[in-house]
């Protein structure tokens, strides 16, 4: 992937999670990594989505060194870069404070799955961090946040539940590529509501049994994965 390609497709996404309606004010950013190259792009800080260009977005190394752009980059930033180091097969990493997501991140609540539509794209509940101490939101906060969400993955895998809700914040989501970080927190948004819908219904449960949840998992992302056409290999995860 060229950096030119890397920046647009970093662009479109931000776009997108507005479109989506996931972006409250300017609470949103989405990044890509071009894993030739060891190179991050992401939103600039404060800036209005519409007025955006391709330029506009920062480019970095995994270190959080700008290699190309003139603005800041988003406040988010040492975020990303930790979780693109943990998670080596993530392309793309969008943060949102989108309303359902974020209230289950306020209750400090995982998300359970209640049902197939979760379970098609997320392998079991969405979990919640530790809180942060006061000790880890001095200067470094933002590197904190990044190793609350890998410590909460210790033994999860990243690829099987590709978002987190990190406790009084809001969800981080992830993906192979940038558009699947984008369909990702647009799935979680959904499952999070229906999940406070079917609370209310029927007050907080199990969820659904384990084989149903491995069915529905597996018909997407197993190696017989059944779901979409024959030549679509892209289910490996
Ligand atoms: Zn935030």
């Amino acid at each position: 992937m060229t950096l030119q390609q890397l920046k647009r497709d970093v662009l479109r996404a931000n776009q997108e999670i507005v479109r989506l309606g996931l972006v409250m004010d300017t609470f949103g950013n989405v990044s890509g990594i071009a894993r030739d190259q060891g190179l991050v792009a992401i939103k600039p800080s404060g800036v209005a989505y519409d007025a955006l260009t391709p330029e506009d977005m920062v480019v970095t190394d995994l270190d959080g060194k700008i290699v190309e752009g003139s603005l800041k980059p988003s406040s988010d930033l040492a975020t990303h870069l930790i979780l693109y180091r943990a998670f080596p097969r993530i392309g793309g990493v969008v943060h949102t404070h989108s309303e359902y997501a974020t209230s289950w991140a306020q209750a400090m609540k995982a998300v359970p799955c209640y049902g197939t539509t979760h379970a098609d794209y997320i392998h079991g509940p969405v979990p919640v961090t530790e809180m942060l101490r006061a000790d880890e939101v001095g200067e470094e906060y933002v590197r904190n946040t990044g190793e609350v969400i890998v410590r909460c993955f210790r033994n999860l895998d990243p690829m099987a539940v590709p978002a987190v809700l990190v406790a009084g914040h809001a969800p981080f989501c992830w993906g192979k590529t940038i558009e699947d970080a984008v369909h990702h927190a647009a799935i979680l948004e959904y499952v999070a509501r229906l999940a406070l819908h079917t609370e209310t219904l029927a007050g907080p449960g199990p969820g659904i049994p384990q084989h149903l949840l491995d069915r529905h998992h597996t018909r997407k992302h197993g190696a017989n994965a059944t779901y979409g056409q024959a030549t679509r290999k892209d289910s490996e995860a």
